[in-house]
């Protein structure tokens, strides 16, 4: 079977994705400690969805992971010192609380992880396999979707 992917590499066994989906059955309410509490209760089918992925994708996708936390980490740092700039205090002494501070790291960590990004795809581009699909385009994950299947474990 090809990547789900890529649609061009061998899928290899190990790398495949594996999403979990949930559908409820039946709700109930137990009576516990003679009728003073009572609990409720889902029961749900799960089915695991396996999607063929090679190996390429899936250290593709890891490597722009890096990429974002790299950029978004160098940018924290860009952030609370242009913040201590501005504000004409020693690195050393962030002060707690101060909204600007965080408000400027986060910010810049975002956009230093947004370019980040751009920039590994720019210097993978012709190299990495092409994603062609997506997680969510797989035709099985979209089919319990549509049936009502959520991604997360039922609460009851
Ligand atoms: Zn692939």
């Amino acid at each position: 079977m090809n990547c789900w992917y890529c649609q061009v590499n061998q899928e290899n066994w190990v790398d495949a994705v594996e999403k979990t989906m949930y559908c409820v059955t039946s709700r109930h309410t137990e009576t516990k400690y003679l009728g003073t509490h009572t609990t409720r209760a889902a029961q749900y089918s799960r089915e695991t969805v396996r999607i063929p992925r090679c190996h390429a994708c899936k250290v593709d996708e890891r490597m722009t992971v890096i990429w974002a936390i790299a950029g978004g980490v160098i940018g924290l740092f860009i952030g609370a010192s242009l913040a201590n700039l501005l504000e004409h205090r020693p690195l050393a002494d962030p002060g707690s609380g101060d909204l600007l501070y965080f408000v400027s790291a986060v910010v810049a960590a975002v956009i230093a992880g947004y370019i980040a990004v751009q920039i590994r795809n720019a210097r993978a581009a012709g190299t990495r396999p092409k994603r062609i699909h997506s997680t969510k385009d797989f035709p099985r994950l979209k089919e319990l979707k549509a049936a009502g299947w959520t991604s997360d474990a039922p609460s009851a």
